[in-house]
This record gives C-alpha cells, structure tokens and sequence, in this order.
C-alpha cells in the first residue's frame, strides 16, 4: 500500500490558534485568538472586544470552540455545512479534496483525514469544491 497523499493529516485542533467569527455585536467579521491561557474576540469592524480565559472547548460544530459563535466561513453543501476555522482550515480541505482527486484511478484507497465523510464522497465532490470557493470569495471580500 503505497501512500499517494502527500498532505499530512492534520487535527482540527491545530487550526484552532485563529477562528473567523460573525461579530455579536454587528455581524462582521471578528477573530478568536487564543494566547497562553487567554482568549480574546476582537471585531475589525465595530472596534468589539471580549477576553476570557482559556477554558472548556466546544469541538465539532460551525461555531468556535471557546465563545460558541457561529464561524463566519460557514455555507450550505450537499445538505450539510460546510465550515472553516479559517483560511488556513479552508486551504486545507481544499487541497485534500482535489487531492483525492487525483488518487481516484483505482481502487478503494483509505485516506487518513479528520474532514467528515460526506466531505470525501466522490459524488459531493463537485459541490464541496464550489462551496470552499464561495467561502474563499467571501474572505477575499472581507
Ligand atoms: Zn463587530
């Protein structure tokens, strides 16, 4: 078994240093940092601020994992979301599905990922590519 994806594996938690959420105070765009043991929301837009310190994490959602708002690279797809922690989460899933792309020419490989199944179906291929780029525009844009 030869091993053709040349991207490594990673886990979610290593994108979550920066997440892109919607603003609670005027719906634009605002980051979750997290530093030592600190976290802190801050808005380019309204100027918002919140810090906290660094606690219990909510993982798996299109929400970030300490404030629980809703991520701003986040859009429907093949009846499911489709989200990102950030541009860099996005670039990734990107390359791993046109990567797999190019490793379909035979038979059944398994490709270690953490991205959800219906993310790696052949048949949702097509969608999952147009909506990583609607979220790609979306980040230009803002
Ligand atoms: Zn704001």
């Amino acid at each position: 078994m030869t091993n053709r994806f040349s991207l490594e594996s990673r886990e979610l938690e290593t994108f979550m240093g920066q997440m892109v959420v919607i603003c609670p105070r005027c719906g634009g765009r605002a980051d979750v940092m997290e530093k030592a043991n600190e976290v802190r929301l801050s808005c380019f837009q309204c100027g918002y601020l919140q810090m906290k310190q660094s606690g219990t994490k909510y993982i798996g959602g299109a929400f970030d994992v300490h404030f629980r708002l809703p991520l701003y690279l986040q859009t429907g797809c093949c009846g499911h979301v489709l989200w990102a922690y950030n541009q860099e989460h996005l670039a990734y899933m990107r390359q791993y599905v046109e990567a797999s792309v190019r490793t379909s020419d035979g038979a059944n490989r398994s490709i270690e990922s953490r991205l959800p199944k219906w993310m790696k179906q052949k048949h949702n291929r097509e969608g999952v590519l147009r909506a990583i780029k609607r979220l790609e525009l979306a980040c230009e844009k803002g």
